[in-house]
Formats: structure tokens, C-alpha cells, sequence
């Protein structure tokens, strides 16, 4: 039984290759890879480790990108599927069924991981730890943010004397005397 695109929805998919042992389905139309999760983690267990960051790093252009902002309907069990950001920088999402353990990544996106390094992390995008740590980074830039505004070109200043305090030996001296010293 031929698959069709989860993007385009009228297309079949044909078999193409991520890796030299990774096979996937691809559409000619939009680019975009469906990919079984049970053949990636086989992939994930038999490949060698993923390289470190001093090695050359594939070629990456953010022309080639594609986002899907709309949910999904998974082409074979027609459920939603779920969508995970893959950080903060990008508002790329893989798109997955839980129920038939498959991922649509559209055109660009499997180049983008492999550019991030990411590409034996498909899984762990997909947990909760992973999810919550963007969350945190999220709230943690707003907040930051916030007070960029409420202080304006004194906030770097405030972010010195913060770098320069968490450093420092006697840091909770420090806090004490400026919460309780009167000018
Ligand atoms: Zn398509
Ligand atoms: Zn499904």
C-alpha cells in the first residue's frame, strides 16, 4: 500500500534514503520525509556516534526550509499529530503520530538537525524533559525581556553587576547589605 504526503495529501511517497542505512519516504512535491520511528531507532543503535562539533558541518541554507504551522493529519491512522519544537532558535516542529510511531519532518528539516547536530535527538525532542527545558528557556528570555523594558539602558548594567555578584565569595553579604542598607 503506497503512503501519501502528510503535507500535500495527494501525493505518493517514494523511498529515499537519510543516511546510508536510514531509509525514509519522501515527496517530489514539497521535499517533505516521512520517517518510521522503529527503523530510526534501529538506525540510532547501529550508527556510529554522532560527530563532535569540531568536525565540518553539513551544509545548511535557510532558504531550503519549510514549516508547517498547521496540526498534521497522520496519513495512516488520520489522527492529528502532535507537534515538538526542536529549540528555541527555530520555529521548526516535527510533527508525530504516537499511535503509529512515524514523523513527518518537512522540507529542510532533517538538513536542519543534521546542521544542528541534532540528528540522533529526533527522540529526545519528543519527551518531556526536552519540552520543559524549552519552556524554561522561554520563560527565562521573557522575563528577561520585561525587565530590558522596565529598565532600559540601565538593565546592562544590572546584568554586570549580576554576572560580577553570582561569582562572588561573599555573594549573600552582598545581597544582605543592598536589600537592608538605607541611603
Ligand atoms: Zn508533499
Ligand atoms: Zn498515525
Amino acid at each position: 500500500m503506497s503512503l501519501y504526503c502528510y503535507k500535500c495529501t495527494n501525493q505518493t511517497l517514494s523511498p529515499t534514503k537519510l543516511d546510508d542505512t536510514l531509509s525514509a519516504l519522501v515527496c517530489e512535491a514539497c521535499e517533505g520525509t516521512y520517517l518510521d520511528l522503529l527503523s530510526y531507532r534501529t538506525w540510532l543503535e547501529n550508527h556510529p556516534a554522532v560527530n563532535n562539533a569540531n568536525e565540518t558541518l553539513d551544509s545548511f541554507s535557510a532558504d531550503e526550509l519549510d514549516n508547517t504551522d498547521n496540526a498534521l493529519i497522520c496519513q495512516r491512522c488520520r489522527k492529528f499529530m502532535l507537534k515538538y519544537r526542536i529549540n528555541n532558535e527555530h520555529k521548526n516542529t516535527i510533527n508525530v503520530c504516537h499511535t503509529c510511531d512515524d514523523v513527518w519532518l518537512d522540507r529542510g528539516e532533517w538538513s536542519l538537525l543534521k546542521y544542528l547536530n541534532m540528528q540522533d535527538k529526533l527522540t529526545a525532542v519528543m519527551s518531556e524533559p526536552w519540552q520543559q527545558q524549552l519552556r524554561n528557556q522561554d520563560r527565562d528570555q521573557s522575563f528577561k525581556k520585561l525587565y530590558q523594558q522596565k529598565l532600559g539602558t540601565d538593565f546592562d548594567k544590572v546584568e554586570n553587576f549580576a554576572t560580577w555578584l553570582s561569582d562572588h565569595p561573599q555573594k549573600s553579604d552582598i545581597q544582605h547589605y543592598l536589600s537592608q542598607h538605607k541611603p
